[in-house]
């Protein structure tokens, strides 16, 4: 069994991304809108910008107030679209209830939507078009499986949640790699059976979910599921230690998708259109 260790792989990409923004003609330059004051969301954030700067990439982060009218934070994006300056712009999700997360998204400039979650990106990746951006996680986890020369083509991939974040578009990804994808959600029967007979399994659900050993010698199992457990602990949807003897290939929760997701995101602010 072999740990696909997220961290150098990251590390690598964060590399290749610093070259490539070297040579480029102009900075790129990260707009980061972050609205109210969710703890988690502040974190990502840092270290979103603490990635950025590594890379040589500029950063700016925009702090809204949690009572920010949804009119204001679709006039600040409007105006980071005009901004020649701005090549990608973030809006940290979860955003404040009373914000129409749709209408935001829809308010991004695709050219600029480093997350891919605008609907035409959306909408491209689902139609077999380039979008501008694919989705941080998903991408990552595609580049990790890659560095590993895990084969796509053909596998039975099993998805473990379908979020528009991650289940989804890595449904969507793998697709196009030629594997047979199986989404499976909360009203999925007989989970089990689908999980021990997949070659891949991408587990995004925040609960503990994949634990049972696995049947196919070479499977691989990617945890993108990061929570506290009951003693405060962050941990996966895998059951480490039970599945990892019967799998080919497994992440570690921390040090798998997490640094993967942030290294795919610089790779997405590094492009400029
Ligand atoms: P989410 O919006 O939290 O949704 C969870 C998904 O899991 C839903 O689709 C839900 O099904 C499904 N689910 C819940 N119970 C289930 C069950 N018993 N069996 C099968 N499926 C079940 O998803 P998310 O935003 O993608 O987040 C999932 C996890 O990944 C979280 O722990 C999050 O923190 C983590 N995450 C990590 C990264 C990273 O970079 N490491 C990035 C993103 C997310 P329904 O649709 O039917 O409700």
């Amino acid at each position: 069994m072999i740990i696909l260790d997220g961290k150098a792989v990251s590390e690598k990409v964060l590399e290749n991304v610093k070259e490539t923004v070297q040579n480029l003609s102009r900075q790129p330059h990260l707009a980061v809108i972050l609205a109210g004051d969710n703890t988690a969301s502040k974190i990502y954030v840092n270290n979103k910008q603490k990635a950025a700067e590594k890379v040589g990439i500029k950063s700016t982060i925009i702090e809204l107030p949690a009572i920010t009218s949804e009119d204001n934070l679709l006039s600040i994006i409007k105006g980071l679209n005009a901004d020649d300056d701005v090549t990608g712009i973030l809006v940290q999700l979860p955003l404040p209830e009373h914000i129409n997360k749709n209408k935001v998204m829809n308010t991004i400039s695709p050219q600029k939507d480093v997350d891919g979650f605008t609907p035409e990106n959306v909408g491209k990746l689902a139609i077999g078009l380039e979008p501008y951006f694919y989705p941080a996680t998903p991408q990552g986890i595609i580049m990790l499986l890659d560095e590993y020369k895990i084969p796509i083509e053909g596998a039975d991939a099993v998805i473990l949640g379908r979020s528009n974040i991650v289940g989804k578009p890595m449904a969507q990804m793998l697709l196009r790699r030629n594997a047979t994808v199986t989404i499976c959600h909360s009203y999925t029967k007989d989970l089990e059976t689908k999980i021990k007979t997949a070659d891949i399994v991408i587990s995004a659900v925040g609960k503990k979910i994949v634990r049972c050993k696995m049947d196919r010698n070479n499977s691989c199992v990617v945890d993108v599921g990061i929570f506290r457990n009951d003693n405060g602990k962050l941990t996966g949807d895998v059951e480490f230690d039970l599945v990892s003897p019967s799998c080919g290939y497994i992440t570690p929760v921390p040090g798998g998708v997490g640094p993967m997701t942030i290294a795919s995101l610089m790779y997405n602010a590094s492009k400029v259109y």
